[in-house]
């Protein structure tokens, strides 16, 4: 029997396996196999592959819970038989899912590593053969029998980070993601340099616990200087809604008018649960530090610390689809689950 590590790739879409429609000149996913045969190199690579791909595979802006549970169901299927799972998946919602995916594996104690690509692979220019050798090997990666990275992860461009921490910021650059507020867990260099002290600890007694039910009934508002009481009494209006992620300015501030707190109160009065989380692209929501958070902290908003709204909104599916009890929501959505939030 062959003591090689056994790695997964499950192919959900994404440029990474598209190719030029030649009638509208518009990139389309095309058929996996084809994938696996641009890239002969593979095989060299010191692990089994076994491969597994969507059946319509799609370009990740059509990715939504369903598409997640998808992701979710092939890794549960699969998870006593491999030592760890690679995904290839669109760069362009690609955070959402490595957030969504960390939160519906629990106990999760092997590598999932999403990747993907800003040029097809078929491409002489592209960055997909590095994003996708590099990603098997470091899903690969074993101490003592066991796999050295437990989390789910995002690799591009050189660099391995937590997925929930991860936000795609270049359409552009091969560099595409950052993780502001988190640093790398892996750099590939000449060597590749793990830093272990940054890895979640695994947690090997607790079996796999895979959450299927996510609550989409939630919203992400960006506030914006001028924004009128009517836009947010609207949406805010909305039947069903459970829970909003707003992206205030900086340290978490939002206007102290009357007609903007009256809304807030109100709502979370109703039962809505409100996560303030920061437009800035990096630091941490401080709710008290300004006059203009005050207000935010005693009326109840959850304070996202420095989550990602990729991170923030895929918690509040999450949380949503779990019944907690109302007194309860708050502090659990403030507690790091899978080292989403510094504390
Ligand atoms: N539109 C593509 C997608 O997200 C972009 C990419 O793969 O990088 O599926």
């Amino acid at each position: 029997m062959s003591s090689k590590p056994k790695i997964l790739l499950i192919y959900t879409g994404g440029t990474i396996g598209m190719s030029k429609d030649f009638e509208t000149g518009a990139l389309k996913a095309f058929n996996f196999g084809k994938l696996l045969q641009k890239i002969p190199e593979i095989k060299q690579l010191d692990c089994e592959i076994e491969t597994v791909s969507f059946e319509t595979p799609i370009d990740s802006s059509n990715m939504n819970p369903e598409e997640w549970t998808k992701i979710a169901t092939i890794i549960e299927e699969n998870y006593a038989a491999y030592d760890g799972f690679v995904v290839l998946h669109g760069s362009d919602t690609m955070s959402y899912s490595a957030s969504a995916l960390s939160f519906m594996l629990e106990n999760l104690a092997k590598p999932v590593v999403f990747t993907g690509s800003q040029l097809p692979i078929g491409d002489l220019r592209t960055d997909a053969k590095e994003n996708l050798i590099t990603a098997i090997q470091i899903a690969s990666l074993q101490e003592n029998g066991r796999p050295v990275i437990n989390e789910v992860c995002l690799y591009f461009e050189y660099k391995l980070y937590r997925g929930n921490r991860t936000s795609k910021v270049n359409a552009e650059h091969f560099k595409a993601f950052t993780a502001p507020n988190y640093p790398e867990l892996v750099e590939s260099g000449v060597h590749l340099k793990l830093n272990t002290h940054l890895f979640l600890p695994v947690n090997t007694e607790g079996k796999l616990i895979v959450h299927k039910n996510l609550d989409s009934h939630v919203a992400i508002i960006k506030m914006f200087p001028g924004m009128s009481e009517v836009v947010l009494a609207s949406i805010l209006a909305i039947k069903d809604l459970k829970g909003i992620v707003l992206e205030t300015y900086g340290s978490g501030n939002a206007p102290t008018e009357d007609w903007f707190l009256n809304l807030i109160e109100k709502a979370i009065q109703s039962g809505l649960h409100i996560v303030n989380v920061t437009q800035c692209s990096g630091g941490s929501v401080n709710m008290g530090q300004y006059e203009t958070s005050t207000a935010l902290k005693s009326l109840g908003v959850i304070s996202g610390k420095d989550i990602t709204t990729e991170a923030a909104i895929t918690k509040l599916m999450y949380l949503l689809g779990q019944n907690i009890p109302q007194s309860e929501f708050k502090t659990i959505f403030e507690t790091a689950l899978r080292g989403e939030i510094s504390l």
